[in-house]
């Protein structure tokens, strides 16, 4: 198929707002693609792989810059320029093409099969010289491009493709394109897509067995589920009271760290994290603890990988370690026996998805005893060489004597969790969602008032506005703000909009999409904790921190001090001992 096929329905998906024209522009073409629908239902969406297998193409927008150079011998500094004007390298290399100046002579049209190949040969680059071939191989594209399909490349190298395209919009095509495209069949599609989370597979399936094919596809060991989900709850009766009603809840602890999804077939364990990417190597001592643990012959389990500090955590009083500390297991490559011996870990499992059974459609209660039957706990060893396998720690109870459920709530803080999860025991396992059925609760944090004193534009759909915005809290004793972390989320479009304009009028120095600002606008945030941090001047980090609105009303010298996230700081440690 010629890409230049392709780039005209990226023009028409870009063309409307409306969902449904999308989604039959996407389905005619996928009634059409033959041979070509796998690798047309992840091209689509700027994807060239589904998402638990993200083919990283470890390409960056600098090196996406310097190929379209060298194919269009375009100068540097006008690109930026055009980049930092339109904050879309899609569009920069559009206007690279026409007025670059270079001439091909002899130039191979370009195929959806070699865009969509020679992107994925690019993220196999690794080692020596490695940027210099995908530089190169990027520009071998773009010089063989028109200014259109070009746009389209460096989106698809970058994984932003601005064609308003989600997964629900695919979802609804693949029903439309091989099934009567009604609601039915749209769940059908769905279910399939949750099992699979391999929109190749269903699509094909869909195609080749309709159906009753996408209804036979069921979770396969080694390619990770979508993850269930959870909802707040302000109070414990309040979400003892939606999760079960009249009857029995199970609470259980809340803990903080990372949600983990183990695969086992006899000897054979992999782990995949919430974004469905796998963490195996990363976690040597976990998988030797799962083997030891568990003793059916397969198995999806769900849980919660938690670090704990390495004289604690063969102790009953165990003290996890927050989780930026975990989270730096998983970044780790090299000496990873020394880091599990540095950060032990035990996984909490909650729940199981097959023991060789689907159990999707099974109710909690079901899969809980399926789980106590598929493994046997293990502790953790001295030297971290296998870690723990815990079941977590649960009580059931009603809203009507929740006196069980506070005991353990309390129990959660004190010894360092995050607080408990409330589940209806007769809930379905629902891969994806959010359905109500599954509840959180934690003890939320006062929102705090802090100055912006530099900001970054978004990058994406929002790249023309300041969505990245550095926050400061006031410090009297020097009369200047310190840092206490980063904000990008919690704003509608408009409020990001006229939040842009306040922010482009107090810029003191700009440098690419950085800029600095007089510290003069106050915003509320609300976060879900303060964490000590290195990274920023105050000491501190806000973790998750979310827009809540601008305080026109205070003076940047009346945002909060200091000193009162210092005690905050204090406060919430003793709350969770
Ligand atoms: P949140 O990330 O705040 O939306 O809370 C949901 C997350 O809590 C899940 O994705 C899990 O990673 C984590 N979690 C910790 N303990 C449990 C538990 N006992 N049951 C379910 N999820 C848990």
């Amino acid at each position: 198929m010629d890409y230049a096929a392709l780039v005209d329905v990226y023009d028409r998906l870009a063309a409307t707002d409306s969902n449904n024209d999308k989604r039959d522009i996407l389905a005619a073409v996928f009634a059409d693609a033959g041979e070509l629908l796998p690798r047309l239902v992840t091209l689509v969406r700027g994807r060239l792989s589904p998402a638990y297998n993200r083919t990283e193409l470890g390409v960056s927008s600098n090196l996406t810059l310097e190929a379209i150079r060298r194919a269009t011998g375009a100068p540097e500094t006008a690109l930026r320029d055009r980049w930092q004007g339109t904050g879309d390298l899609g569009d920069t290399a559009v206007w690279a093409v026409e007025n670059g100046g270079q001439q091909t002579l002899f130039s191979t049209p370009l195929t959806v099969e070699r865009v969509h190949d020679k992107l994925r040969d690019i993220a196999t680059y690794e080692g020596a010289g490695s940027q210099d071939r995908k530089i190169d191989a990027l520009a071998g594209l773009l010089a063989d491009a028109d200014a259109n399909e070009a746009r389209y490349v460096v989106r698809t190298a970058l994984g932003h493709m601005r064609v308003g395209v989600g997964e629900g919009t695919v979802r609804d095509a693949i029903a439309h394109a091989f099934l009567d495209g009604s609601t039915a069949a749209i769940t059908v599609v769905e279910r399939a897509f949750q099992v699979t989370t391999d929109f190749r597979v269903v699509a094909k399936t869909a195609r080749d067995e309709g159906r009753i094919g996408l209804d036979s596809l069921d979770i396969d060991l080694f390619r990770p589920v979508q993850v269930m989900l959870a909802e707040k709850t302000e109070s414990l009766t309040a979400g003892l009271a939606d999760a079960a009603g009249d009857g029995e809840g199970l609470c259980e602890y809340k803990y903080d760290g990372i949600r983990i999804q183990v695969h086992v077939r006899g000897n054979e364990v992999r782990l995949f994290t919430r974004r469905l990417e796998e963490v195996t190597e990363q976690f040597p001592d976990v998988v030797r603890g799962v083997r030891e643990a568990v003793s059916a012959e397969m198995a999806v389990l769900d849980g919660e990988l938690v670090g704990y500090t390495p004289d604690t955590v063969r102790t009953d009083d165990r003290e996890p370690v927050p989780f930026q500390e975990l989270s730096r297991r998983v970044k780790r490559e090299s000496n990873i026996e020394a880091m599990a011996r540095e950060i032990p870990a035990v996984v909490h499992l909650f729940d199981c998805l097959t023991d060789g059974e689907t159990l999707l459609d099974r109710p909690l209660s079901e899969r809980l005893d399926r789980l106590r039957a598929a493994f046997e706990p293990v502790d953790p060893d001295p030297g971290a060489v296998r870690a723990g396998v815990e079941h977590s720690r649960s009580v059931r109870a009603a809203a009507t004597d929740p006196g069980p459920a506070e005991t353990l709530y309390r129990g959660a803080l004190d010894a360092g969790h995050e607080g408990l999860m409330i589940k209806n025991l007769d809930a379905t396992y629902q891969p994806g969602r959010r359905v109500g059925r599954l509840l959180k609760l934690k003890p939320t944090m006062e929102p705090l008032d802090l100055v912006v004193t530099r900001a970054t534009y978004s990058e994406g759909r929002r790249s023309e506005w300041l969505g990245r915005l550095y926050l400061g809290c006031y410090d009297p004793s020097v009369d200047s703000f310190s840092e206490v972390g980063r904000l990008s989320t919690g704003y509608t479009d408009d409020e990001l909009a006229a939040l842009t304009d306040r922010l482009e009028g107090l810029v003191t120095a700009r440098d690419g999409r950085d800029v600095d600002l007089r510290p003069a606008v106050v915003v509320e945030v609300e976060y879900e904790e303060i964490q000590p941090s290195p990274e920023y001047d105050s000491g501190y980090a806000l973790r998750f921190p979310r827009f809540l609105g601008v305080r026109e009303d205070l003076d940047p010298t009346a945002a909060d001090t200091l000193d009162r996230l210092t005690d905050l700081y204090r406060s919430q440690s003793a709350t969770n001992g």
